[in-house]
């Protein structure tokens, strides 16, 4: 697992070096977009709702929850209540449906690991969310046609991965555009955003779907902890982040949490059995 670890660590290095910067605690894909932004420029966003990352010190796998603003659990019930939303939402994306999305960001190890993970969550029946990085697409790391005709769908993740909020309107709308897919829903890296990057999203026909559990995979968590506490913590209508290049990105963890999940009256997004469209507002759950 140690060279596991060492292998996978360019957004987490990145994220390191971000914090040192900005001189606030991060998470993974989270809060580097906090400082800079007007927090009325983002009333909905995970670090200022309290949810993933922003304001919570526990690992996966220790006790507590990690959206303390969210109502009661279903946890043990068995049943599951569909959540309240009516329509879009930037951290629960498309999805209305009581079903768990499953997302997982930037890039797999490598091309056959996409495709073995990909066709076994087809089998499992498990439609996936995949936000790879234009440079994956570029490098030939990730297929998006490929996962499109398992069923998966593909939104974009930018180009290099940088942190939006830091660049020019035109250096995001560069960072949106080819080599990373043209998609209806994108995920800015790090989730960070502020008026001028939603600009650039809306003027390239993107929604931000951001999440609503952070499973903070990317510092190195074990397969088992990461299982766990995507187990334990999600409820209805949630989003999952995961990373491709990280321990939630196997068949394995994939079957695990939805054997898991199922025990606690959640399922995960489907898989329609058929390719997912480049652009479509509707998502398959
Ligand atoms: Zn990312």
């Amino acid at each position: 697992m140690s060279w596991r670890s060492a292998a996978r660590r360019p957004w987490s290095l990145r994220a390191a070096s971000l914090l040192v910067v900005a001189g606030v605690a991060l998470t993974a894909c989270q809060s580097a977009g906090t400082p800079g932004n007007s927090p009325t420029a983002r009333p909905s966003s995970p670090g200022s709702s309290g949810t993933p990352g922003s304001a919570q010190p526990s690992a996966p796998g220790t006790s507590g929850s990690n959206n303390p603003a969210k109502p009661s659990t279903n946890e043990g019930t068995g049943k599951v209540k569909p959540p309240k939303r009516k329509g879009y939402s930037i951290r629960y994306g498309p999805n209305r449906t009581a079903r768990v999305a499953l997302t997982f960001d930037d890039c797999p190890r490598s091309l056959a690991e996409e495709k073995e993970v990909l066709r076994g969550a087809t089998d499992l029946g498990i439609g996936l969310m995949l936000f790879p990085t234009g440079s994956c697409i570029r490098s030939k790391t990730f297929d998006p046609e490929f996962a499109r005709n398992l069923g998966h769908y593909v939104f974009n993740h930018s180009n290099t991965h940088p942190l939006l909020t830091r660049l020019s309107y035109s250096g995001v709308l560069s960072q949106l555009g080819p080599p990373g897919v043209q998609s209806s829903y994108g995920r800015p890296p790090f989730g960070g955003w502020n008026s001028t990057v939603a600009r650039a999203y809306a003027a390239k026909g993107m929604r931000m779907w951001l999440w609503s559990v952070d499973t903070n995979d990317w510092k190195g968590y074990s397969e088992a902890t990461v299982v766990k506490y995507v187990i334990r913590t999600a409820r209805a209508g949630d989003t999952v982040l995961m990373h491709m290049h990280w321990n939630g990105f196997s068949v394995d963890a994939l079957r695990k949490m939805q054997a898991g999940l199922a025990k606690r009256g959640l399922e995960v997004c489907r898989n329609s059995g058929t390719p997912t469209p480049v652009r479509s507002t509707d998502v398959y759950c």
